[in-house]
């Protein structure tokens, strides 16, 4: 990259850069690192294209493109990621948002119908993305977001304050469901929503190395059915959750009749379904708890 002295070369340098090491995206993501690493807007790196550029910033721009190169990714290099039209900071303490996921905050809003005061808990809020989201759009909630990880829920609470939503969620720090049995909230909450982990532990090999080797393993990866979280999700919930309340679950590919089953041998369920997300793959399963309980439990 020692010529490239001007900000185009250096455009065309990265890409070239990108693409040798197989990246799909290399003139976008080029783009993405330029426009980043030299504080210009996308539509400036064509109109300041014979502009030059220091060696610092030209030391600056190698070292992203030679993180991208080793696969770390992009949104960890840049800090960010949007999700339903807002901007989340991410770290490599927290899972990045994916878009698929917004399919389970479309479905908890069509589904929900919640009247104020309304309790809602995201488990495993990893980067926040789904109830700072939910807070920024559903007004007089209570929302408890939930996750083990200490660095996750750091991350989360800085998304919850840029978006200006801090008062209307408690953070919870524990395993799975359990931060929740001190809050005196058994048999009244309205919803519980989870993208939880649901890696299989067979498919973990075959990852893309972006997510394999940078994304926070205990955010993806269950045990050997890939469908572990959603069955302790449908067990555990239903002690929280008030008669008709929902259980809304981002699901795997495949994942879906398995957990249906476990849903409906469990009993205390009604309105099993599940939504398809954009690709066709049943991607969210929801389910209501029942008015009456089950006869036996
Ligand atoms: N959708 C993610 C992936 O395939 C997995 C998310 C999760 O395990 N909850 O990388």
């Amino acid at each position: 990259m020692s010529d490239s002295r001007t900000v185009g070369k250096l455009l065309v340098n990265a890409q070239q850069m990108l693409e040798g090491a197989g990246i799909a995206n290399a003139v976008q993501e080029a783009r993405w690192l330029l426009a980043y690493a030299l504080e210009m807007k996308h539509h400036e790196l064509a109109s300041r294209a014979e502009q030059s550029v220091t060696a610092e910033q030209l030391a600056c721009v190698l070292s992203l493109v030679r993180r991208r190169e080793s696969r770390e990714p992009l949104q960890y290099i840049l800090g960010s990621q949007e999700f339903c039209g807002l901007d989340f900071s991410v770290t490599p303490a927290v899972l990045i948002p994916r878009p698929e996921t917004e399919l389970l905050i479309q479905e908890t809003l069509r589904e929900g119908g919640f009247a104020g005061g309304a309790v809602l808990v995201d488990v495993g809020t990893g980067s926040g993305c789904v109830a700072v989201t939910l807070a920024t759009i559903l007004g007089g909630m209570r929302i408890f977001a939930l996750d083990c990880s200490h660095d996750a829920l750091s991350v989360a609470k800085a998304n919850a304050e840029r978006h200006g939503v801090s008062d209307k969620i408690v953070w919870l720090e524990g395993d799975f469901l359990s931060p929740l049995k001190e809050c005196s909230v058994a048999g009244a909450v309205d919803a519980i929503i989870s993208n939880p982990p649901y890696i299989a532990e067979a498919d973990w090999a075959g990852l893309q190395p972006e997510v394999r080797d940078y994304e926070p393993r205990q955010a993806l990866l269950a045990g050997p059915q890939g469908t572990e979280f959603h069955e302790r999700l449908i067990h555990d919930s239903k002690q929280f959750l008030v008669p008709g309340g929902l259980l809304v679950m981002e699901l795997g590919q495949g994942q879906a009749p398995l957990v249906r089953r476990v849903a409906e041998a469990a009993g205390g369920y009604t309105g099993i379904q599940t939504v398809k997300d954009e690709a066709g793959i049943d991607r969210v399963l929801i389910a209501r708890r029942a008015c009456e309980g089950p006869s036996h439990g």
